[in-house]
């Protein structure tokens, strides 16, 4: 049975075939052994398959012609890869081809021929005898009998395995006529079966070429299942991405549709569904938290907008977010201050012993706000070294006034989206910690603490602190713009508290925003009144245990002041507390004592061995070492310059991390003490061979100022001179090449360090006498305050008589 090709035919166009010359019965006739080559285009033609071809180029033409006068068949040959050019030269063609009847042709327009070629058989070219006008080939028929071996069990196998794999390739390709499957299923003949699959249009035509260069049935099969298996493993992969982009596809619609249809079904029955519940529910909120027209105007256009969106669009939850944000926010929430001057007083003492300037400022706020209620709120800056109260003093304020308290940390902050925010584009975007910060209060007008602000940092990502003045100017600060929030927040209620250990590092433009407040530290004596009547109760209450178990005698607390401890503040005073009380609760609690009084005696055992030594006066006095007192972030500090001269070369050597102008007022100490060597009783010559090394320890801590300066002449004059430094006398002060001595800064903290390290005399210049009124009381008694114009006059105070080499050895 003749196979057709896949290609359709018009039933018209078969009509106005005409016949070839000779009738079909010629075709058992042998076949010639010299034929004319019709070449074939990107297509190979295999025998018992009929085909229709268009035939145009002239070298075709020809041949047809030929072969149509002789009434004899053609050979059809298809042309290797890249063919196609108008003269076919032999070497474009396969060698093996099939050779055809033209049962039919068609003369077209434009002299071109269309024709209906029948396969007979497989032919071999042995040689081309012409190229013009049209190809002549010597060839040499392939017998298909020659091969014809019986139909085995594995042939019969093979057939049917591919008749089955054809079927699933039929399945899975639309292309292939259903009367083409049908047809291959009845094909009983191996040979002919993988002809006829080999056809299958998504084999290219180089297989399908070598499917016909494959003489033997059996072999040739063999070859068309592996074709075939690779073509339905490529179906089944397409088949298999398509279908699953089609199931992703048709999830998002339908869940599309069923949604919009709920909706529908919701509205037309006047039901709300889950979502509209939702969206009802945030309108309700929007409505009740009461914000400003502005935000409240934006929030309802989000919910608006939420509403036409898809539930599954990935936007929903941005925008839910930023509508949940505005919500919670404390919008017009406020809590009632207490105006009661005396009760918030009362409130404050008992939190806090002394910082009487502080809780003035706060009485007099709330006396103002009591007569107006237009009252701007103050922004407060605490500025003093750790544990001394800063923290504990806001909360304080907030318990007196009967607000909420909030505190956040700036230390480290560099981002300006800290303070205000990420804007809402990007993923995972946050309002910035103010506005964190006012949800967490849930009132609009707490008492806001901003930790560490001498702390913030500065950097590529935009100024914190430009974003910070906006939040302290009262100016703006009613309109504070957050960049995620994208409507202004109110600040205005909100009293702000920053802290800071030193003010220097705090950039001018805020430092001028804030009213600075100042807690140095505390004297001995308070230290000692704030652990008896707050430290103590407090950490008893906090251990469980009563004030009748635990006592504490004075002179174990100044112990623990005293040698346990070495700070201007009182956290380390309040830890060692603790550890004590929390050792007797333990003893308690294991029934070991009823109650414990604790004597300084005791602290040993509780605490270990003392950590520092106090009072100075039971230290040696020394040649070349001078007591100085430094400023320092945690306090003030006492600190020991050592000078040791050397036989040799003239020279200066400065050790301990000095800063410029450190080294700079060593120099000039250095040179006033060489330009009165005589009245100071050294001998000039001594400058001469001598090397001078200027050690300030800690060594490892930077240090910086010219207020060590006369410290540094005194340690110098002694190590010339021979005379010992009084261990006692500690000193401050600039130093001018003429002996001048000029007032220095932070003269509270060193006074109080001076004071805490049992220090007896202290010298400052005159003119710093007039900051005197800041020093506590207390520590200006506990010291013999001596006021300098000149150097001479330290000299005085601070050196002893030389000493006499048999004292000396002594
Ligand atoms: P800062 O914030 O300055 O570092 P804190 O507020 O943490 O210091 O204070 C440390 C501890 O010392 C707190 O328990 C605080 O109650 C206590 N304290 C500090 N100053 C006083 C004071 N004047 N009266 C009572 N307790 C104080």
């Amino acid at each position: 049975m003749p196979i057709r090709t896949y290609g359709k035919q018009r039933p018209e166009q078969e009509k106005r075939y005409r016949k070839p010359a000779r009738s079909r019965a010629r075709r058992a006739e042998r076949i010639p052994s010299e034929l004319p080559v019709l070449p074939l285009l990107s297509t190979v033609v295999f025998p018992h398959m009929v085909v229709p071809l268009r035939v145009g180029r002239p070298v075709s033409v020809a041949a047809v012609e030929e072969a149509l006068a002789a009434g004899g068949p053609v050979l059809l040959l298809a042309e290797r890869k890249g063919g196609g050019r108008k003269d076919v030269k032999p070497e474009d063609l396969y060698r093996v081809g099939t050779v055809a009847y033209i049962t039919q042709s068609l003369n077209l327009p434009e002299g071109d021929l269309q024709i209906l070629a029948q396969g007979a058989t497989r032919a071999q070219v042995s040689e081309f005898i012409q190229g013009e006008p049209y190809l002549l080939a010597r060839i040499q028929p392939i017998e298909a009998s020659a091969y014809t071996a019986e139909k085995t069990v594995e042939v019969e196998a093979l057939m049917r395995s591919v008749q089955s794999q054809f079927e699933s390739y039929v399945e899975l390709n639309k292309d292939v006529p259903d009367e083409v499957a049908a047809a291959v299923h009845q094909i009983d003949d191996a040979g002919t079966l993988a002809d006829a699959v080999a056809l299958a249009p998504d084999i290219p035509h180089e297989d399908r070429q070598q499917v016909l260069e494959t003489f033997d049935p059996v072999e040739r099969l063999r070859l068309v299942s592996v074709l075939l298996s690779r073509q339905l493993e490529i179906l089944e992969l397409k088949n298999k991405i398509q279908s699953e982009v089609q199931k992703g596809v048709e999830k998002v619609q339908r869940d599309y549709y069923l949604h919009e249809q709920l909706k529908a079904i919701q509205k037309e029955l006047g039901e709300e569904g889950p979502e509209g519940a939702a969206m009802n529910e945030l309108r309700r909120k929007i409505e009740a938290v009461g914000m400003p027209e502005e935000a409240k105007e934006k929030a309802l256009k989000e919910v608006e907008r939420l509403s036409q969106m898809p539930a599954a669009s990935p936007e929903t939850a941005v925008i839910r977010n930023y509508v949940e944000w505005l919500v919670s926010l404390p919008w017009s929430l406020e809590t009632e201050d207490n105006l009661d001057l005396i009760q918030a007083a009362e409130i404050l003492d008992e939190d806090h012993y002394g910082l009487a300037k502080v809780k003035e400022r706060i009485i007099e706020y709330m006396a103002v706000r009591k007569l107006s209620s237009s009252m701007r709120s103050p922004i407060l800056c605490f500025v003093g070294p750790p544990g001394v109260g800063k923290t504990s003093l806001g909360k304080s304020i907030a318990r007196a006034m009967g607000r909420k308290f909030i505190r956040i940390s700036l230390g480290g902050v560099r981002d300006e989206a800290e303070i205000r925010g990420h804007r809402r584009t990007y993923v995972g975007a946050l309002p910035g910690r103010i506005i964190q910060g006012m949800r967490s209060a849930g009132t609009r007008n707490p008492i806001f603490m901003m930790d560490e602000i001498d702390k913030i940092g500065l950097d590529f990502r935009g100024d914190p602190a430009a974003a910070l003045l906006e939040v302290l100017d009262p100016e703006q600060n009613s309109a504070f713009s957050d960049h995620f929030l994208e409507v202004p927040f109110d600040l205005s209620k909100v009293i702000f508290i920053t802290t800071a250990n030193m003010l220097d590092t705090i950039p001018h433009a805020l430092r001028d925003r804030m009213e600075i407040i100042e807690l140095p530290g505390y004297t001995e004596e308070e230290k000692l009144h704030i652990a008896e009547k707050y430290l103590v109760p407090k950490q008893i209450e906090s251990h469980g245990v009563t004030a009748r178990e635990v006592k504490f005698s004075r002179g174990a607390l100044r112990g623990i002041i005293r040698e346990h401890t070495k700070e201007a503040g009182v956290r380390n005073l309040e830890r060692q507390i603790a550890s004590i009380i929390r050792k007797i609760a333990r003893k308690i609690a294991e029934g070991r004592t009823k109650s414990t009084v604790v004597k300084q005696s005791d602290l040993e055992k509780y605490l270990g061995p003392a950590k520092y030594s106090f009072g100075l006066a039971q230290e040696k006095d020394e040649v070349g070492v001078a007591t100085g007192v430094a400023w320092t972030p945690v306090g003030g500090d006492v600190m020991f310059i050592e000078v040791n001269v050397m036989e040799g070369r003239p020279d200066l050597i400065l050790t301990g991390q000095l800063g410029d102008v450190m080294r700079e007022s060593a120099r000039a100490a250095l040179s006033y003490a060489r330009s009165r060597a005589r009245d100071l009783g050294i001998d000039p010559k001594a400058f001469e061979s001598h090397a001078v090394h200027v050690h300030v320890p800690a060594g490892a801590i930077p240090k910086d100022g010219p207020s060590a300066g006369i410290t540094i002449a005194t340690a110098l004059i002694s190590a010339f001179s021979g005379r010992p430094v009084r261990k006692d006398v500690a000193m401050t002060g600039e130093i001018t090449l003429r002996g001048r001595v000029l007032p220095i800064g932070g003269l509270k903290e060193k006074m109080l360090a001076a004071h805490r390290a049992g220090i007896r005399t202290f010298v400052l210049p005159e003119k710093n006498r007039r900051d005197l009124h800041d020093v506590p009381k207390a520590v200006i008694r506990s010291l013999n305050v001596v006021f300098v114009n000149q150097m001479d006059e330290v000299l005085n105070v601070a050196l002893l008589e030389e000493v006499k080499p048999s004292e000396k050895a002594a």
